[in-house]
């Protein structure tokens, strides 16, 4: 099938599903300029230290939360411009067209790898921030959240009102998928007929599971027949795998924008 052909394919299904949701990836904010770690311009793929770096945080954090700290605000490493660089990002047409299905009524959620905050700047309203946001902090001890302008970076750590440091509220590697979070996405997962795959590869885990779940319902035998949509400028394990029923291979700010249009073409039409 043609690219034109399956995107028309999309919206059909979109459109007649029951509860769809979306899963994102650093893929879908490429187009605001925000690097994504695995494609070919890759944090990961230009800079192997950066990675090495990024695997020794939260032990960093558990051993010397202060030390944590300096290294997050720049003055130890470059992670504090990295943050900041993703604070001056504005929503693309891929992050809008998820936010117009979702108005549509369409679109249940949108479980987001992302800790960049974009879905909710486009007007997306329910979202599941999998990895966290950089706009938070957590505490490890109680579980609380709060906004990063709620608390007083001048003393290092900055600490929760339990007493304990708190760190941001990103996971990083290494550590756990925060409860609520990882509870309410396998939920969504389990509960809906339809998943639209945009711009990861698909090969974090616990994340990468969540199609998975939604394609061999735990307890169930066989498949179930939930319809599996990627939209990825490649294809991943996910295609490989068969657990999608189809790749649209290309760019999110491109193609999401024609499915939420023919979604409305198609729509309107049987409202007519
Ligand atoms: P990834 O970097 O592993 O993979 C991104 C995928 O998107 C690749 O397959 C790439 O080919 C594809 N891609 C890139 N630009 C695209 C575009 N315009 N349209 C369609 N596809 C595109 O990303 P991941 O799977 O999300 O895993 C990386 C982890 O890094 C996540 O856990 C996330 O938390 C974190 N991360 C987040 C951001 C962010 O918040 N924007 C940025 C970098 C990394």
């Amino acid at each position: 099938m043609s690219t034109e052909d399956l995107i028309k394919q999309a919206a059909t299904d979109l459109v007649e599903s029951n509860y769809s949701i979306a899963l994102t990836g650093a893929g879908i904010s490429t187009e605001s300029n925000v690097p994504d770690f695995r494609g070919t311009k890759g944090i990961w793929t230009t800079d192997k230290e950066a990675e090495a770096k990024a695997y020794e945080r939260y032990g960093l954090f558990l051993r010397d939360p202060k030390a944590y700290w300096e290294e997050m605000l720049g003055s130890r490493g470059t992670y504090g411009g990295f943050y900041e660089e993703i604070r001056k990002a504005e929503p693309n047409p891929g992050h809008y067209a998820l936010a117009e299905l979702e108005k549509m009524g369409i679109l249940k959620c949108v479980i987001t790898q992302n800790i960049d905050g974009l879905h909710r700047k486009a007007g997306s309203e329910r979202v599941l921030e999998y990895h966290g946001s950089i706009d938070k902090l957590r505490c490890l001890s109680c579980g609380s959240r709060l906004a990063v302008e709620e608390v007083s970076l001048e003393e290092l750590p900055p600490r929760c009102k339990c007493g304990a440091a708190l760190k941001y509220d990103v996971v990083h590697f290494k550590e756990s998928i925060p409860l609520d979070v990882m509870e309410g996405s396998e939920k969504e997962a389990l509960k809906c007929d339809l998943v639209l795959i945009c711009g990861t590869s698909a090969v974090v885990y616990p994340f990468a599971n969540l199609p998975k779940m939604a394609r061999y319902h735990s307890g169930k035998s066989g498949l179930t027949n939930v319809k599996i949509i990627e939209v990825n400028a490649e294809p991943t394990p996910l295609t490989h795998e068969g657990i999608s029923d189809y790749l649209i291979q290309g760019k999110t700010g491109e193609v999401l924008p024609k499915i939420a249009e023919e979604g409305r073409r198609i729509s309107h039409k049987a409202q007519d």
